[in-house]
């Protein structure tokens, strides 16, 4: 092929792929299309054509590179670089009022706005473009850690491949699938004999959990987007800045209004519980956001979610439907739970055949009986309720409940402490509890060990092989080579899964334990506050209780769990095993920024902005946007904005570029 030819070529790919954008922007983003069906299928056509012609012409942003093709073997793994995090909830006014309470008590400033966005019911996803190209897609994982869905969500085709601004930035972003879209795919599910989704959102993210991106391509989902994390190079002041900015660059953005005040929130709030119908995709509430990102910074997070957002949840819906029957289930403390088991009903969008009924007061208080017709409701991802019995429709034949004298599990006789709600398993070894605390230490979150799961489990316990999670270190190959399904591979595999669980983080190892309330965010606040499980266990309830983000609640069951010599037993045999029970050294040698928040300004010669943000996160300091007077140190580069002048007059600490390698490198010999 001669080179006129191609350099002509490479002119013409460019144009139309600039009218095929420009179509897709036109159609999916603004929903007003200028050009047919007919011709924008010509103008692909014409593209794929001439890419097949030159091959070495295809980029990754090219629009033909959304149909799907390659068939991953696995997601890879993607860390965040800013923890996703939830939402706090509120359910009506009140809950609002009380917010805005919170937020007036944890700043001086006085006026401050919010805005009002959809809560959209989808998946959230990470989004980073660089030198104008949309490059990684994510999804929330565990809120540290996800999935790299680049190809799935190149699929979508309101999502820009390619945008103007060339700067490094990252998005966050739902994707969902429209009301029609749900029901065609539905509709076309049932012809060829398959299941149908329960809702939009599994629909969703079963379509982007496929690893055949022909699969998404074929679904049809959109994405909207409702917060930028960061940009390499602009700064911005308020979050309505940032959607204008997002606009510009042809980013569908959610829906989105300024209130002034938290009562015009609250009309907002209502006036949408009305109109939630009307959209063509579900919404589960409306999400309420400071606009003033300095303040944002300034409120900061719990470790849970930050306290400058909240999510209003619509009241919930409500069915009636029939109790078949009344089950016990036990978790991992013992409880025994009491399930209603359903006449399936459709609400809020997914199936309903089961709702908890609490305990056994819960029980008595509502009059529930086997064979009554029920109030049941649901309010987002809320286990479904039942609101009340009603009674005009009992004929005679509703059975009364009792609860069992004995666990349903392993024949022990129950209890039921005088003044708890909570009957409970007395029998410290009942397979139901044992077996509930091992899936849990085993869990992705905890210490990750693929391959022992539920029916494993079984088995291991059944045959006396352990009794408890620390007895999994000591299993040997071939103990499980006999096992029902298991064979010379996969003992094999088992016994290296558990093996190379041994030196996950110390905050996982914390959180595998099982300690009552102590959740993933708490067991890495206790990491951070204790570099031992000796210092963590030697800890008073009153010390704990000091540490930001640790409550009363979660300081007690602490220290009853560690009260236990049965606990205590568990963790020295943990230890034996080898089990990492400690910080690593190195992790604390490097803390020497422990604490310290920087915010960057302008440009720096000889760093990007992810790597100063990776530098600092390392020494175990933050990267912030906005300087507030929490800021501990302004980094300034060539052409500082207006941050510069924000942080001299709150006498913040200024640092040159070359400040801020001294820093790195002093502390580094030490
Ligand atoms: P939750 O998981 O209920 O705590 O709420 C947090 C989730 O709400 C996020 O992970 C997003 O997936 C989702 N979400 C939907 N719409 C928005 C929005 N406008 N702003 C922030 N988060 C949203
Ligand atoms: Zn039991």
């Amino acid at each position: 092929m001669n080179n006129l030819n191609k350099e002509k070529a490479k002119k013409k790919i460019a144009a139309l792929r600039e009218k095929i954008r420009e179509a897709e922007y036109r159609y999916f983003v603004l929903d007003d299309p200028q050009i047919s069906d007919a011709e924008f299928d010509k103008l692909m056509q014409d593209l794929i054509k001439l890419e097949n012609q030159f091959p070495e012409l295809i980029t990754a942003d090219s629009p033909t590179q959304r149909v799907g093709g390659e068939v991953l073997d696995e997601f890879e793994k993607v860390e965040h670089s800013t923890e996703m995090l939830s939402l706090d909830n509120s359910f009506n006014a009140e809950e609002l009022r009380d917010f805005e309470q919170r937020i007036a008590k944890n700043t001086a400033q006085k006026d401050y706005q919010f805005v009002v966005e959809h809560k959209i019911d989808g998946l959230s996803a990470v989004i980073r473009y660089q030198d104008g190209s949309f490059q990684l897609g994510a999804t929330r994982g565990n809120g540290e850690v996800g999935e790299n869905i680049t190809e799935n969500m190149k699929t979508i085709r309101s999502l820009p491949l390619k945008i103007k601004d060339k700067a490094e930035l990252e998005l966050r972003g739902e994707i969902y699938l429209s009301k029609s879209e749900f029901e065609r795919i539905n509709q076309q599910r049932l012809e060829n004999d398959e299941k149908a989704f329960a809702n939009p959102r599994n629909a969703a993210a079963g379509s982007m959990r496929q690893l055949d991106s022909k699969i998404a391509a074929s679904r049809r989902l959109s994405i909207l987007i409702y917060d930028l994390i960061s940009h390499s190079e602009k700064e911005f002041a308020t979050h309505l800045e940032v959607f204008f900015y997002l606009k510009e660059q042809g980013f569908n953005v959610n829906w989105h209004k300024k209130a002034a005040g938290i009562e015009e929130v609250i009309e907002i709030c209502q006036e949408w519980e009305e109109k939630r119908e009307s959209l063509d995709f579900e919404i589960d509430g409306l999400v309420v956001k400071i606009n003033d990102l300095a303040l944002r910074e300034e409120l900061g997070s719990t470790a849970r979610s930050p306290r400058w957002a909240i999510a209003y949840k619509f009241p919930a819906q409500q069915k009636t439907s029939r109790v078949k029957d009344i089950e016990i289930s036990l978790g991992r403390t013992g409880a025994l739970t009491p399930t209603a088991v359903l006449e399936a009903v459709e609400l809020a969008g997914s199936t309903v055949s089961r709702a908890t009924l609490h305990n056994e007061d819960e029980i008595k208080r509502k009059d529930i009986r086997i064979g009554d017709t029920v109030l049941v409701q649901k309010a987002g991802d809320v286990i479904p309720e039942v609101v009340k019995v009603i009674k005009e429709k009992r004929d005679g034949s509703e059975k009364e409940f009792e609860m069992p004298e004995h666990c349903p599990v392993c024949g022990s006789k129950v209890k039921r402490p005088e003044g708890e709600a909570v009957t409970r398993c007395t029998n410290i070894s009942c397979p139901a509890q044992r077996k509930e605390k091992i899936l849990h230490f085993v869990s992705r979150d905890a210490m990750n060990i693929e391959g022992v799961g539920p029916a494993l489990i079984d088995q291991l316990l059944e045959h006396q092989l352990i009794d408890d999670y620390a007895d999994l270190y000591f299993l040997k190959q071939h103990h499980l080579k006999d096992l029902e399904r298991m064979g010379e591979k996969s003992s094999q595999n088992v016994t290296e899964a558990i093996r190379a669980s041994k030196d996950r983080e110390f905050f996982r190892v914390i959180y595998a334990l099982g300690i009552r309330h102590v959740g993933l965010g708490a067991a890495r606040t206790l990491s951070n506050n204790y570099s031992s499980i000796e210092q963590l266990r030697a800890a008073s309830s009153q010390e704990l209780e000091e540490i930001d983000e640790i409550g009363p609640v979660i300081a007690d069951s602490i220290i009853n769990f560690f009260a236990e010599k049965q606990n205590r037993d568990l963790i020295s045999r943990l230890k034996q095993a080898g089990i990492n029970l400690s910080r690593e050294e190195s992790e604390e040698k490097e803390e020497f920024l422990a604490g310290l928040k920087f915010v960057f300004t302008g440009s720096l010669n000889d760093f990007t902005r992810s790597e100063v943000k990776d530098l600092v996160e390392k020494a175990g300091g933050r990267s912030v946007s906005a300087v507030s007077s929490k800021t501990d140190y302004l980094v300034i580069g060539d052409n500082p904005g207006s941050k510069y002048q924000k942080a001299q007059e709150l006498g913040i600490e200024i640092l040159t570029e070359s400040e801020f390698k001294q820093l790195l490198e002093n502390k580094e010999e030490k």
